[in-house]
């Protein structure tokens, strides 16, 4: 039987933030992880380059059942806190858009400052490890497959259950169900759109199509673009309303968010209505999207053949564009898993389950999902910190 203060269970972004806090305050810390590589999920971030963090990051940019949750963790370790730590290492870095940090470089070099920073303080790492079972006595006794730990804390740190090609489990909701804890119903997010089949019929051959839009759904709405894939929808638009769509919700589109459609139609009705209604539309949008949507909504002829009604019509779909989704893309392709760990059954300062003394959870495995963007990455930062001031 091994013996430490604090046991992690996952060395992924969470744990090692966690580990390092509570190293700093000289608690014996090992961290565990089933890989024998750690921080996989960090490497194939932001395209290899880990978007680490959001400058504007604030409780309106994650989706929880208590909305409220995260503001605690999030305003006592904040981006700056975190491009502190960037700086220090030296750890180049730019803002691509919209208040995302990259690093110029790699992702590597988070993995480096992380695994730096845990061994500056003394952590141990134990990798390639699998947990068989967690008891809760006096203290908590976690037997593996390769030692039994005995510890005063445990902090689940195993994250959600997208990709699991790369190792994800459901490890942290079967931990916090064994200790009567609740969970909101997970699903994959930030992994855009699969089409019902007949509208795959159309659109599949505009697969690589991209289009600057609105998307709306289920009160958040996104201006970027949406990119034709062959089974459906992708692009920073998609990916961001699957973060808050359900079945069978529609997903609303405005194509042409820089236009005035009703002022464009009637121009071009007037200038140029021996056109085809396809290639004045491919005036303000791709042709070949332009082309299939004629096809899709039999809009066939030119402009002067098209009645007032139908041609506002054709303004309001171009406006608000509905495409009822048959679902989003699955946990294959997922950047997160929405829902996870009841956060009513933790404190919000410390991250502790109210009903077990000492059992953390952290990160991704909690109810608390941000948008993309390094939201993600900010709270397993900051829930990491929290619990690491009290494990
Ligand atoms: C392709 C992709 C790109 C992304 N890009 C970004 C980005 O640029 N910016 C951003 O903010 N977010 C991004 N995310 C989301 C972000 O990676 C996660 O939200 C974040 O890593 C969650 O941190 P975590 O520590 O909770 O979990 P993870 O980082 O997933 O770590 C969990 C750890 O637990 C281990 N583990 C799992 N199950 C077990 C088990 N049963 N026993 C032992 N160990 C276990 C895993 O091996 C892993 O090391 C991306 C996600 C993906 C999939």
């Amino acid at each position: 039987m091994k013996s430490c203060d604090v046991l992690i269970i996952g060395a992924g972004a969470a744990g090692m933030m966690c580990a390092i806090e509570a190293g700093k305050r000289k608690r014996k810390t090992i961290l565990l992880d089933h890989s024998e590589k750690i921080g996989r999920k960090i490497l194939i971030s932001g395209g290899g380059r880990c978007n680490f963090t959001n400058i504007n990051t604030n409780a309106d940019s994650f989706v929880s059942q208590n909305p409220h949750f995260c503001k605690s963790a999030l305003a006592r370790y904040t981006p700056q806190d975190f491009i502190g730590l960037v700086k220090k290492h030296g750890i180049k870095f730019h803002e691509k858009k919209l208040g995302q940090l990259f690093c110029n470089n790699s992702a590597q070099e988070i993995v480096d400052l992380l695994t730096e920073e845990c061994e500056k303080v003394g952590n141990r790492f134990q990798l390639g490890c699998k947990v068989n079972a967690i008891k809760n006595n006096d203290q908590f006794v976690v037997d593996t497959n390769k030692e039994t730990y005995e510890c005063e804390s445990v902090v689940i740190a195993t994250g959600g259950l997208s990709i699991p090609q790369i190792g994800a489990t459901g490890f942290g909701y079967d931990i916090a169900r064994q200790f009567g804890l609740s969970i909101v119903e997970t699903a994959p997010a930030l992994d855009g759109f699969n089409f019902k089949k007949e509208d795959l019929a159309h659109f599949a051959a505009l697969t690589g199509v991209s289009i600057d839009t609105i998307v709306s759904c289920n009160g958040a709405a996104f201006r970027e673009n949406i990119l034709f894939t062959h089974t459906g929808l992708s692009g920073p638009a998609s990916l961001q309303s699957s973060l808050y769509w359900k079945k069978p919700m529609p997903l609303q589109i405005d194509l042409l968010p820089n236009v005035n459609v009703v002022d464009f139609l009637n121009r071009m009705r007037k200038e140029k209505s021996k056109n085809l209604i396809k290639n004045v539309l491919a005036e303000v949008l791709p042709k070949r999207f332009a082309e299939e949507f004629c096809e899709y909504y039999k809009l066939a002829g030119n402009l002067s053949e098209i009645s007032d009604k139908r041609l506002a019509e054709l303004g309001a779909t171009l406006k608000a564009w509905q495409i009822f989704p048959d679902g989003t893309v699955g946990y294959k392709k997922a950047e997160v898993t929405r829902g996870g760990v009841n956060t009513n059954e933790l404190s919000s300062q410390s991250m502790e389950a109210k009903k077990v003394p000492g059992l953390y959870f952290i990160g991704e495995v909690v109810d608390v999902t941000g948008q993309l963007g390094g939201y993600n990455f900010q709270w397993a930062w900051a829930s990491g910190f929290a619990a690491g001031q009290y494990a």
